[in-house]
């Protein structure tokens, strides 16, 4: 009996300890602060923490668990100054185009943003190719900073409440094909990749080279997408674009999406162990220039 416990008790543990040692990097969180942290229940009924210090705390031992190296934190400061063992790496989210240039390359100058977004234009009623970005794009351009759009839909009912002008046809990635083709040198991600639009993200990954995309959200948070991220990393893998494809969580408030999205990766049967590789860490490294 005593045996047989230990057998029990020791799967769990063991399937831990190897993915632990195997690193990993996620490309969509977010921080908050004070003022803008909310606590909701996630789609499966948990609770987010009951305060952003133990949202942090939390989140942090989530990233520990699975030898989360590095991972794309979407906010000026917060987290990101607090992070003594240079983990995040400093995003900017944001709707609106921003509003000052020079601003702009002071926060790249000094380390403070090191990827542009997340840029939830579509909340804005926006695109990426709106004019007001283009000086913004240019930037990004020309000091290599990685620029990560949200691609897809958004919560529901979400055109009542905060963002009147949201539309999910303004997700859609081919709204990214004249950025593409004025900044040939721009490092540019899909969020989400394209969410309801994944068809459109994998053509559009065909044409051109330069583009990525990451799984954000859709490993976790409803049958529906979690249907979407199936298809596209199937596809993904009969069209030969798993060399482009990256893991992420978007855990907004709920530090245990990490790990459900870890795992649900991890358990596809139709992937083998290189490509998760490549999805998890391999893809993101080479993106990210970490070597
Ligand atoms: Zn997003």
């Amino acid at each position: 009996m005593k045996t047989l416990l230990l057998i029990l008790f020791s799967i769990p543990y063991l399937i831990y300890a190897q993915d632990g040692v195997k690193p990993i990097i996620d490309m969509h969180l977010h921080d908050y602060t004070e003022e803008t942290y909310f606590v909701a229940p996630s789609s499966d009924g948990t609770m987010a923490p009951p305060s952003l210090t133990e949202y942090r705390k939390q989140m942090k031992q989530i990233l520990q668990k699975y030898n989360v190296v590095n991972a794309v934190l979407s906010t000026i400061g917060g987290a990101n100054e607090l992070d003594e063992e240079g983990v995040f790496i400093p995003g900017m989210y944001t709707n609106e185009p921003p509003q000052d240039t020079t601003l702009f390359k002071e926060l790249i100058e000094t380390g403070q943003m090191k990827v542009f977004g997340e840029i939830g234009a579509v909340y804005a009623g926006r695109t990426l190719a709106d004019p007001e970005f283009e000086p913004y794009l240019r930037i990004c351009e020309r000091y290599n900073i990685p620029v990560a759009i949200h691609t897809g839909g958004g919560p529901s009912g979400i055109a009542y409440r905060c963002c009147p002008q949201f539309r999910i046809t303004l997700g859609d990635p081919y709204t990214l094909e004249d950025v593409l083709v004025k900044h040939p040198g721009l490092k540019i991600y899909m969020m989400h990749a394209g969410e309801v639009f994944y068809e459109h993200a994998l053509r559009l990954m065909t044409s051109y080279r330069q583009l990525y995309a990451d799984l954000g959200v859709l490993l976790w948070v409803h049958e529906q997408p979690m249907d979407y991220a199936e298809q596209f990393l199937k596809k993904a893998k009969k069209y030969g674009l798993l060399d482009r494809v990256m893991f992420g969580s978007d855990q907004m408030v709920w530090p245990h999406a990490i790990e459900k999205s870890i795992l649900k990766l991890d358990g596809y049967d139709f992937l083998i162990e290189k490509e998760k590789r490549m999805i998890f860490y391999e893809n993101a490294s080479r993106f990210l220039e970490l070597e």
